[in-house]
């Protein structure tokens, strides 16, 4: 069986990774988490002081690209890809609200979505893997052979981030995690280079009431049968 790309898009907070992850692990592929990339862009210019109150000069975040260099590393005691940045892991800091606050906006600059596309193709080169975020099917891989478009009611999906931030340590209220994933979702919606939608050919899970092992079944199922139709 040759291997294929496996494109996951849709709103904050929808699970995309669980699936992506779980996914992955099954399929021997890789997981590249496109959202880790552009929260790193985040935290390498807020570390420098480029980032205050939600302000940024777009030339001084762009200057920075060429010093940023990212990586994933599967963690066999966590057993999931985590996210390094110039050799240093930070998959714990990239998921903070300070980070979720200010990553839109970032992402809303052109020559950052440039460069980051660049690096998430040469990723899926050679195909055998599973990328989520928001533009993946539509822009960066839109010859992938499955694509999802996942979404999911906003109190489950305010829950689930709530979940993981508690988890981390960090306690946030229910009102100001739901305020981030609508503000997040509106700038990744109509934001003018290339804005989360569905691609035409992206196949829609809504998960509300579904478990993780409800829809790693249904996606293996898709898998199975599209590979079916194809040899
Ligand atoms: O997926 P995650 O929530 O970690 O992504 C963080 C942010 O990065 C999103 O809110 C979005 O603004 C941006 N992003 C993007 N394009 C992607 C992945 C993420 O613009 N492919």
């Amino acid at each position: 069986m040759s291997n294929i790309t496996i494109a996951i898009d849709g709103y904050s907070s929808c699970g995309k990774s669980t699936i992506a992850k779980a996914l992955a692990a099954r399929l021997n592929y890789a997981y590249i988490d496109s959202g880790a990339m552009y929260r790193c862009v985040t935290l390498f210019c807020m570390r420098k002081g480029l980032i205050k109150k939600k302000k940024f000069i777009a030339e001084e975040i762009i200057a920075c690209l060429p010093e940023i260099h990212l990586s994933f590393q599967f963690n066999p005691f966590t057993k999931t890809s985590e996210t390094y940045m110039n050799g240093e892991n930070v998959e714990k800091e990239i998921r903070s609200m300070e980070i979720a606050e200010n990553v839109s906006k970032i992402s809303t600059i052109k020559e950052v979505r440039e460069h980051m596309v660049a690096i998430q193709r040469e990723f899926g080169v050679n195909k055998g893997v599973v990328m989520d975020g928001r533009d993946i099917g539509s822009h960066v891989f839109p010859d992938a052979e499955l694509k999802l478009f996942m979404t999911a009611d906003i109190e489950t999906r305010v829950n689930r981030r709530l979940d993981e931030l508690n988890s981390k340590g960090e306690h946030v209220e229910f009102d100001e995690v739901k305020q981030n994933l609508q503000q997040r979702d509106y700038d990744d919606t109509r934001r003018k280079e290339s804005p989360l939608t569905r691609a035409k050919d992206a196949i829609v899970l809504d998960n509300t009431d579904l478990s993780k092992e409800e829809q790693l079944e249904y996606v293996i199922k898709l898998i199975n049968d599209s590979l079916l139709t194809r040899d």
